[in-house]
């Protein structure tokens, strides 16, 4: 077939599929028959041919249709995991986990084994593992060991319509080894319609469309603007209940905390509703959420009684969940900015554009047709949404990336072959800042220190900071930092009916208590887990363990290592205690607030860095302007 064709595929036959007639399992006996019913089933033989025969694919198939979970099955069914591993990137560590846990259960075999998953500080793989779900980023950092992928069959980028930063340089990346690998298969999957543009890239690929069941979805708007959208979701969630015919509710929300709050009120209100109004089951999902509660969104809902999804993006293409009859879209999600001239990145609320719109209003329509509440106006719709979301490559910082392409021996990255380039200004303020690291010389070329950086999966001012523990010896403390930061701000558990104080005080102030509810034993043991893992990384750059605990200002001269100069004005610096601060994020919320602080002082700056700062940069007393920043104070 040609560029674009549309292929309906043939009808595959019902009983055509060898079933193993070993297998006891009847768990896996009922997976297999609901294998059969994905819309994607019928096209499995045509779909096998075509990758026989093409070396890249890109395929578009409705969401739920059965890409993500079956594709790799098919392939190794079809033998190809006899030749390599096959991998499948997703842009969420969720997803990744979730899809993997549900396909070792198809296939009948313990996750970790034949099917596995690995997501940064999270290997779940085996010697045994052929199929692979990963994120796109670890996909990216394997190119570090393996610059030809020599491990696998096929690579199968899915949600590519994301475009997330990974997932773009893997566009870049599998395009290039795809010459001098033929017998490397690429699949390039897509929920929607940017396929033209995927089969333009990789040099007219074929498309591959797998028509969805898509039962119509009636939308309906707000008549004025909503003032509060947690407020008008969660009344509207409430009356869907209480007046609409059996079926689940999803309800797009832009956080953690949004779902938090939602989940406790809509908890508080039903108690009240009586026994004549059906139970309603309340199911979050979000990326922190722990595994074991992540599955209860899976859940069949219980006869009479109905099931509320209260989900981030994530359940925009990502995950499917079944039985979804009514969406709520309140229209925002967040989304990354990035400044390149002050180096800030934030990540606020913003409305969503009409692609991931219509996304969400389809997944109402799955099993029937569907109802999709949108809490904004068709005026808002038609005027203020953009057609689609801006490609994360032109609104992030690029240190990391570049930091990467040049440790894969990239050194021309303006004529690197994006699908969409990154603004000139995003890179030239990467490779500044990796020069004011000390991971690329004056030339731009990747020094040791770069080279070691690079093999730390983490933000190149935390990886500097551990290379930097060398000379400080304080590398035990370091990686302890590292691994705490790494793990964000989930360390604190903070449910929210315990925030009060008078909590505590009913205990009579009880060490234990606080213990108990206060520290989340989870994300000190994930911080013990990436610890161990920056442990064995600092033997691989051959780095000592060394500790020095009692030396403070080593080990702040070590974090002071890792930063580079993004300067902000503080107003009488002469009033202000203490003038000198290192943060890790600058996080733009209601205001730019600085988060986990540290004193420094300045003429560490020219110690460590002496080739990026100068004494009088640093200078404490006068009013002189930085060269490359406005003010001074902090960074
Ligand atoms: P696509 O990738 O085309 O969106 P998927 O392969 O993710 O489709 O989903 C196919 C089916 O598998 C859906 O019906 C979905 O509900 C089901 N499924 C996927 N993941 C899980 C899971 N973790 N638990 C239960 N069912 C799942
Ligand atoms: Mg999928």
């Amino acid at each position: 077939f040609v560029k674009s064709s549309v292929i309906e595929g043939t009808q595959h036959e019902e009983d055509s599929d060898q079933e193993d007639i070993d297998e006891k399992d009847m768990l896996k006996r009922e997976l297999q028959d609901e294998r059969k019913t994905l819309p994607i089933y019928k096209f499995r033989d045509e779909l096998l041919k075509a990758v026989e025969e093409y070396q890249v694919i890109v395929i578009v198939g409705e969401t739920g249709s059965g890409k993500t979970t079956q594709i790799p099955q098919y392939l190794h069914e079809a033998g190809y995991t006899a030749k390599g591993k096959v991998a499948c990137t997703q842009p969420r560590r969720v997803a990744a986990m979730s899809v993997a846990a549900r396909v070792s259960q198809e296939m009948g075999v313990k996750l970790g084994h034949e099917v596995g998953y690995s997501i940064r500080f999270e290997d779940c793989t085996s010697e045994k593992t052929l199929i692979k779900y990963m994120t796109d980023g670890m996909l990216l950092r394997e190119f570090l060991g393996e610059p030809d992928l020599a491990s696998y069959s096929v690579v199968m980028v899915d949600e590519a319509h994301e475009r997330t930063l990974s997932t773009d340089i893997l566009f870049g990346l599998v395009k290039d080894i795809s010459r001098f690998r033929p017998d490397l298969k690429l699949l390039i999957s897509s929920a929607t319609l940017d396929a033209e543009k995927f089969s333009d890239y990789f040099d007219s690929a074929p498309i591959f469309k797998i028509p969805g069941r898509r039962y119509p979805v009636e939308v309906h708007y707000t008549k004025a603007p909503e003032a509060d959208y947690i407020d008008a979701a969660i009344v509207t969630v409430l009356q869907i209940h209480v007046t609409q015919p059996p079926g689940d509710i999803l309800v797009f929300l832009t956080g953690q905390e949004e779902i938090e709050t939602i989940d406790e009120i809509l908890k508080h209100r039903t108690r009240g509703l009586g026994t004549k109004i059906a139970e309603l089951i309340i199911c979050p999902i979000y990326a922190n959420l722990p595994t074991e509660l992540q599955a209860k969104i899976f859940e069949p809902t219980p006869e009479g009684a109905r099931k509320v999804v209260l989900a981030t993006n994530i359940a925009e293409t990502s995950l499917t969940i079944d039985g979804i009859k009514y969406v709520i879209d309140p229209g925002f999600c967040k989304i990354k900015s990035y400044n390149p001239r002050t180096g800030m990145e934030s990540l606020l609320i913003n409305p969503i554009s009409k692609a991931s719109a219509n996304q969400r209003a389809g997944r109402s329509g799955r099993t029937g047709p569907g109802k999709c509440f949108r809490l904004y106006t068709s005026y808002n719709y038609m005027h203020d949404l953009e057609d689609n979301t801006v490609p994360e490559i032109q609104r992030t910082n690029l240190a990391n990336v570049v930091l990467t392409l040049k440790s894969l021996g990239i050194h021309d990255l303006v004529n690197f072959d994006f699908m969409d380039p990154p603004p000139s200004e995003a890179l030239l303020k990467a490779l500044e800042q990796l020069f004011a690291l000390s991971a690329l010389n004056s030339r731009g070329e990747l020094t040791k220190t770069g080279r070691r950086m690079a093999e730390f999966p983490l933000d190149p001012m935390l990886s500097k900071m551990i290379v930097a523990s060398e000379k400080y010896k304080c590398s035990d403390e370091v990686i302890s930092i590292a691994s705490m930061l790494s793990v964000g701000n989930s360390i604190f558990y903070r449910p929210k009916d315990k925030q009060v104080y008078n909590s505590w005080k009913e205990t009579d102030y009880s060490t234990q208590w606080c213990y108990e509810n206060y520290i989340q034993v989870r994300s000190m043991k994930r911080a013990r887990d990436i610890r161990d893992q920056l442990e064995g990384l600092l033997e691989r750059v051959e780095i000592e363990i060394s500790s020095n605990a009692s030396d403070l200002d080593a080990i702040k001269k070590a974090i002071t290592s890792g930063k580079n100069g993004s300067y902000r004005t503080v107003k009488n610096p002469q009033t202000v205690l203490p003038r000198w601060v290192i943060y890790h994020e600058l996080v733009l919320t209601t205001k730019e607030y600085m988060r986990q602080v540290t004193e420094l002082k300045p003429d560490w700056l020219v110690e460590i860095a002496p080739h990026y700062y100068q004494l009088k940069d640093v200078d404490d007393t006068g009013t002189k302007k930085l060269p490359k920043g406005q003010g001074r104070a902090a960074l």
